[in-house]
């Protein structure tokens, strides 16, 4: 008898689950609209052209395999860093900014979680509901008390925003309110810039921490600059700052795992010890990230032609998406007789689209449509083609009604 005999099966993963569940349907007009991961309109993944250039540039430099630093490649966190908060921004030059290479987005939330459970004892985190499912798992795991403030609301299939606000308030002081600096995941639904100014407004009136989660950088209005202005917001207030970043999306970088938290503090000094404390934590977790796609990063980033072509195919790719989003309303707009306003699906931005399908309305995509998405009724745009939105809005149309 096995001495692992008490460990139960686990349930599979609400998102990477239905990949698992797509690869076993054999139908020939299955989807996979589940992950959140960038396609081509022939639906195949896609390496973008400046990481092929970089893959190139590192092989003729023949660089080491050394460990790196607990921290990271240098040159990567000066970029990352810049191309979050702009290269110019003052709290960079004052040296206020704690930035650690983390094991891409999750692993940098999972860091700074920790560092939450180490040194506010008690403090609760926001989280948007709906949100990423894997939020509630991060902060489990890290033993961080959670609750969620109102985001969501179905009747608009649009933000709630009189409801975020009064959560926000009501929130003990001294939160850590989680914020999808753009492209909010599952619902395709951000703030205005005048709401943002009003979340910044209570959450420094209740002294609460922001703490952004930046997964999609340049993917939500095709620039990276304006896709990070809700953070940068927050910091020209003068306000101490936690933002995760993340280069799956945004490069395509997702097996390489690469991404930083970053930490804006009000002093260098404040921002030294937050570092020296972090690297703490990542030691005995992973001992230190991995160097090929940080110098990925650091070599696009840093040169000025491949920048250029970065910023050209991140607007490409998200242009794809847009044309998707775009014909997917015209087919369920001329398709559906009954009336239904379906305008919400141009309204949302970013990789996805939350449809406002319940679970048994999921489950009927998936069973009778070979539609594979996840519970909450989200679908991936990014793994939509232009030849596809027809079928697809024939399923979605025959699952609401
Ligand atoms: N946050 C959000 C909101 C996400 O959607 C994702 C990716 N699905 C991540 C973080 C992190 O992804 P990764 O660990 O691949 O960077």
């Amino acid at each position: 008898v096995s001495r692992f005999e008490g460990i139960t099966m686990a349930p599979p993963d609400p998102i990477l689950g239905v990949s698992e569940a797509f690869k076993a349907d054999n139908h020939e007009l299955k989807l996979n609209l589940g992950v959140g991961a960038y396609r081509t309109e022939e639906l195949q993944p896609y390496v973008l052209n400046v990481v092929k250039k970089a893959d190139q540039l590192l092989l003729e430099k023949g660089e080491n395999r050394e460990y790196l630093p607990i921290e990271g490649l240098a040159a990567f966190n000066k970029v990352t860093a810049e191309l979050l908060l702009g290269a110019d921004n003052p709290v960079i030059k004052q040296q206020k900014v704690a930035t650690v290479q983390g094991l891409s987005g999750t692993g940098s939330l999972r860091l700074a979680a920790a560092l939450i459970e180490r040194y506010f004892p008690g403090a609760k985190v926001l989280i948007s509901s709906p949100t990423w499912g894997n939020h509630k798992n991060i902060f489990n795991d890290a033993r961080v008390p959670w609750s969620e403030y109102r985001y969501y609301d179905p009747k608009t299939v649009g933000l709630d925003f009189e409801g975020m606000i009064s959560d926000i308030k009501a929130a003990p002081e001294g939160s850590f309110i989680l914020l999808h600096g753009c492209a909010h995941n599952p619902t395709g639904i951000d703030p205005t810039p005048e709401q943002w100014e009003k979340i910044a407004d209570v959450i420094q009136e209740k002294n609460h921490i922001p703490f952004f989660d930046i997964a999609y950088q340049g993917f939500a209005s095709g620039s990276l600059d304006a896709d990070a202005s809700s953070v940068r917001m927050f910091v020209a207030r003068g306000m101490e700052v936690v933002a995760a970043q993340s280069y799956s999306k945004n490069l395509g970088l997702y097996a390489e795992r690469i991404g930083a938290i970053n930490v804006v503090c009000s002093s260098p000094d404040a921002a030294a010890r937050v570092k020296s404390q972090l690297k703490r934590i990542a030691r005995p977790m992973y001992s230190n990230p991995p160097v090929h796609g940080a110098r990925i990063v650091a070599n696009v980033v840093g040169d000025p032609t491949l920048f250029k072509e970065w910023n050209e195919e991140m607007e490409m790719m998200a242009g794809r998406i847009k044309n998707v989003r775009q014909k997917l309303y015209d087919s369920l707009s001329s398709k559906d007789k009954s009336g239904k306003d379906w305008s919400f699906v141009l309204k949302q931005i970013g990789m996805f689209s939350f449809t406002g399908l319940n679970k048994a309305q999921c489950d009927n995509m998936t069973n009778k449509w070979h539609v594979y998405m996840t519970k909450d009724g989200r679908i991936s745009l990014a793994g939509l083609s232009l030849a596809k939105c027809e079928y697809l809005a024939d399923a979605i149309i025959d699952s609401y009604h």
